[in-house]
């Protein structure tokens, strides 16, 4: 399977990448009401006032809990959808507290998700996000016949479990380069509160700075 970190570093062009993550403890979570929501309404809404395009991870649990979302998120020409795996386990032994996918069903675990994206979207594209942005030879050699591309990053938003908005902002622009992919979380909740608040200023800051945002597709297609 095809690996990407960046695009072309001739270009002041940045991606933005949103992964949606849910996890059986966090749907747990969601049920139990201690976690209103796992969608991050307002950081799209603020994408979608400044225009600015994105490329965004999906989990298979994520589609299942928010299917009519994924519909809106697709008809919307701003974005562009891709797959993070059915439910977020790990694919190398020790990916952080991820736990980890068997060797055999890697490749199902993979078609699942980019089955049910799909069904949801009529023109999903191929790219597809590592949980925790592990893998190793055996992932890649396993998911070769499932026809995506991992998008890998050179610049981590760290918003995941971000205790303030400033840090996001510091990270992120300090970090951009031409040809950067950035990647954060639209999942909100208690696992990336503050990224909706670190967006603005983000954008701004990079606008500033004379970077153009494009998705992962107009990145790599130049
Ligand atoms: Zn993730």
């Amino acid at each position: 399977m095809p690996v990407i970190q960046h695009g072309p570093r001739d270009k002041k062009w940045v991606a933005l990448t949103f992964d949606a993550d849910l996890t059986a403890l966090m749907r747990e979570r969601l049920q139990h009401g201690k976690v209103k929501s796992y969608y991050n309404e307002a950081l799209i809404t603020k994408l979608r006032q400044e225009h600015v395009p994105a490329t965004l991870f999906l989990t298979g649990m994520w589609m299942e809990q928010y299917p009519d979302r994924v519909r809106e998120l697709a008809a919307d020409p701003l974005f562009e959808l891709g797959t993070h795996t059915y439910d977020h386990k790990g694919f190398t032994k020790h990916c952080y507290t991820l736990g980890t996918v068997a060797r055999k069903d890697m490749l199902s675990d993979v078609r699942k998700a980019v089955t049910m994206l799909d069904q949801l979207d009529s023109h999903a594209t191929r790219w597809f996000r590592f949980p925790g942005g592990c893998y190793d030879g055996t992932a890649l050699h396993e998911l070769a016949p499932a026809g995506v591309t991992a998008v890998g990053l050179d610049v981590p938003g760290a918003d995941g479990f971000a205790r303030s908005p400033k840090p996001i902002v510091k990270q992120v622009l300090t970090h951009c380069q031409n040809g950067s992919i950035v990647v954060l979380h639209m999942h909100g909740g208690d696992n990336a509160p503050y990224t909706d608040e670190a967006i603005t200023p983000i954008i701004a800051g990079l606008r500033a700075k004379g970077f153009r945002f494009v998705t992962v597709t107009q990145l790599m297609n130049g």
